[in-house]
Parts: C-alpha cells; structure tokens; sequence
C-alpha cells in the first residue's frame, strides 16, 4: 500500500517540525502549511489522506479551514487546540472535524489519533464496499439494491437510515457495535448527532422486525455498550 499523505497546517515552525519528524518515522508522507489560507490550497490541491489542522492559526483560523474544506471533502481531520474546554471540543466536533487534540499533547498521542482514525476511515470503506446485495434471516430479509425489507414475507416500509442501521449490524452477526460506531458508519463522520439517533431508530426498526418489541430477540441491547444483532431462534 502506498503510503498515506498526510497535510500538516501549523503555524508554530519548531511543533511542525517535530510533527512531520514523527509522522514521516511512522511511514506517512507529509506536507506542511504554515497558514490557514495556505492549508486550505494544500488539502484541496494534494488529495492528502488526513489533515491535522491547527484552531489557532494566522490568515484564517482552523475553524473557517475546516468548515471550507468541508464544503468539498470529507478528508479526516484533526484538529489541534490549545484549551481543553468543552467549547474547544465541541466548536471542532461541529465543523466536521474527526477528532482533537488539546495543546499541549505528547506526539506519540497524536500519532496514536492519526492511526485510529486513518483505521476507523478504512473500516468504514470496507463496510460499504461489502459484496453482499441481499441478507436473510428467519424473520427478515434485506435487499440492499432495492431497498426493501421483508419481514416474515410482507414488504415493510424502511427509510434510509433505518435500513442501512439494519444492513450494518445484520451483515456483522454477534458483532458489538458503539453508538458512536454506528453514527459515523450509518450516517457519516461529518454528521456528529445525538447519540440518543441510534435509540431511536433501533427501537423503530424492533418494532418493524421484532415479534415482541419489548422483548427483543435480533436486536440487542449490550448494555454500557452499545449494539449487536443475533438472531435467537425462538424456543
Ligand atoms: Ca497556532
């Protein structure tokens, strides 16, 4: 695999040239930006595979950066922040960013972000380049082409996301899904909603596939966790 590029916009030279310094020893090959203006050419110029992009920088700040490339792609990016208030943390969120960083941080932490989230982007290509057109179980069956769900025979109405939930945790049997998983994977990393959006659409979908809702036997509750389907054949 050829290595991942990765674009650097920091203004302060000595942190960007330690970062690179990590990031090339880790395999990735960098580019840098010094400003918010430049950083913004760079990413949308070089096709970089992740962008660790500065809050605080000068021409424009990592926010309008952010929100700017978000216009037109949906490269990661991290966000390096100088306060570890929850405004910081939030503001980043909002504009589509994939994780923070709070200054000061220890490199090797970074590192360690840039590799869980290049990994969370791979996973999430692989889940939807999966082969399978059609699942079928006991009670339902999904076609993925037309879109249509069937439970115990009968066609049963099912939006989107409701269906690609579903598609999600039944194509991965027994598998533990977070909340947070299941939002970035059903409705995407720039999209960071209410946890509670994945309650409520499990619960829809019990009630359209489940023969007792309140007694769920495909979609379980692990609770501290998050989600899993299992089919339990009934006794
Ligand atoms: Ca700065």
């Amino acid at each position: 695999m050829a290595a991942a590029t990765v674009l650097l916009v920091e203004d302060e030279p000595h942190l960007r040239e330690l970062l690179r310094v990590y990031l090339e020893a880790e395999g990735f090959r960098v580019i840098e930006a010094a400003d918010g203006p430049g950083g913004l050419e760079s990413a949308r110029g070089s096709a970089p595979d992740l962008v660790i992009l500065d809050l605080m920088l000068p021409g424009m700040d990592g926010r309008d950066v952010c929100r700017r490339l978000r216009e037109t792609s949906r490269v990661p990016v991290i966000m390096l922040t100088a306060r570890s208030d929850e405004v910081d943390r939030v503001v980043g969120l909002e504009l589509g960013a994939d994780d923070y960083v709070t200054k000061p941080f220890s490199p090797r932490e970074l590192m360690a972000r840039v590799r869980a989230v290049l990994r969370r982007v791979e996973d999430r290509a692989a889940a939807s380049e999966d082969g399978a057109t059609r699942l079928a179980f006991t009670d339902f069956a999904l076609d993925r082409r037309s879109r249509e769900l069937l439970v115990r025979g009968s066609a049963i109405p099912c939006p989107p996301k409701e269906f690609e939930l579903l598609w999600m945790l039944a194509a991965h049997p027994r598998r533990v899904f977070t909340r947070e998983e299941l939002l970035n994977l059903v409705w995407g990393y720039d999209h960071f909603g209410d946890l509670r959006t994945v309650d409520v659409h499990i619960r829809r979908l019990r009630e359209k596939i489940e023969r007792d809702p309140a007694v769920p036997r495909l979609l379980k509750t692990v609770w501290g966790v998050g989600y899993k389907f299992e089919e339990e054949l009934g006794s």
